[in-house]
């Protein structure tokens, strides 16, 4: 296994490509074969070098509309069809969102993103969503990012007059595993929705959830399918089971099993940002390590129905481990 994980990061840094048979070759890497373990993080640190340097890109989102969401994803907090018991608010006024960007603003974080429950927006929301992004763009010097679900072609356009530079959308998971995930909406309306956003000239952050009872396969074809979509930021969620959803009593991956999913990533998707994203805490004391083992993007503070990562003690982990905010 060592040799052959040495031949297919020589082929990438050289500007190949891994397979598929070769990705699962390492994704079936076994927790007691802790040589292979380690030759694959080393592999996926020098791919990261390589193609996207030192530069670690970190985010932050604020969930601007919470719960009462029509869908049934069956890890979400948000779903109407589940008692999770969490906050529900409709869409916040500007005065609020503001107090936060600025906030990250002073936290120095790079991105910001809106994001809001629902399979989409209705037109009123739409339009006020899209007055706050044009405040906010001439009121903080933040990066914008949105995510709101399903939107047109139009709506895409209107998103980056106002400011926007990123749509995120994720694909949540394989393709064949979707069904088991969600039955309200469709793997294909998701793809769409990217690509309507990738037309408008948005760039698309776009990545899923491990842990959900998919296998490791499933992992490597969501990133395949992220590969051919083109996207480059990747955020990588790692199931946190939310008492009241289906889910809640789903067993949580183990650090082993994230990293090497995540040195995987690296891999596959060789000039990405391979972005750690809610969840990240069943990696316990281990997080550091995924920064040595492809991971360099981050989203930080808190998650959409969950309280993240302390941004200061991200950054000193970052930093930490010679890499640069
Ligand atoms: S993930 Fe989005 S669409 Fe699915 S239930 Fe949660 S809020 Fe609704």
């Amino acid at each position: 296994m060592i040799k052959l994980i040495s031949e297919v990061t020589q082929k990438i840094l050289k500007g190949g490509q891994i397979t598929y048979k070769e990705s699962i070759k390492f994704i079936n890497i076994e927790e007691n074969d802790k040589d292979s373990l380690q030759a694959l993080f080393e592999g996926a640190d020098e791919i990261r070098k390589k193609f996207a340097g030192k530069k670690v890109d970190l985010c932050t989102i604020m969930n601007a509309k919470s719960g009462k969401c029509s869908e049934d994803c069956k890890f979400c907090a948000q779903s109407a069809h589940y008692k999770t018991g969490i906050d529900e608010y409709k869409l916040l006024n500007y005065e609020k969102v503001l107090e936060r960007a600025r906030e990250m603003e002073r936290a120095k974080v790079h991105r910001f993103s809106l994001v809001t429950s629902g399979k989409g927006l209705n037109n009123e929301e739409f339009e006020k969503i899209v007055k706050i992004y044009r405040k906010l763009s001439e009121d903080t010097n933040l990066k914008l990012c949105a995510s709101h679900g399903v939107i047109t072609y139009e709506q895409a356009l209107k998103l980056k007059d106002s400011g926007i530079t990123m749509y995120h959308h994720n694909i949540e998971t394989n393709r064949d595993f979707y069904g088991n995930i969600c039955t309200t909406h469709y793997y294909e309306e998701r793809i769409e929705t990217i690509k309507n956003a990738m037309k408008a000239g948005l760039d698309i952050c776009c990545g899923g959830i491990i842990g959900m009872g998919e296998s490791r396969e499933d992992r490597v074809k969501m990133a395949f399918e992220i590969r051919d979509l083109g996207v480059k930021s990747i955020p990588i969620n790692v199931l946190n089971p939310i008492k009241g959803t289906p889910l809640e009593n789903q067993e949580i991956l183990s650090p082993f099993e994230i990293l090497k999913t995540m040195a995987l990533y690296r891999y596959i998707l060789p000039d990405s940002y391979i972005r750690y994203a809610g969840g990240r805490k069943a990696l316990r004391d281990k997080q550091n390590i995924g920064f040595r083992a492809g991971v360099n993007a981050a989203l930080v503070g808190d998650y959409l129905t969950t309280v993240g990562s302390n941004i200061d003690e991200d950054k000193d982990m970052i930093i930490n481990e010679g890499l640069e905010i």
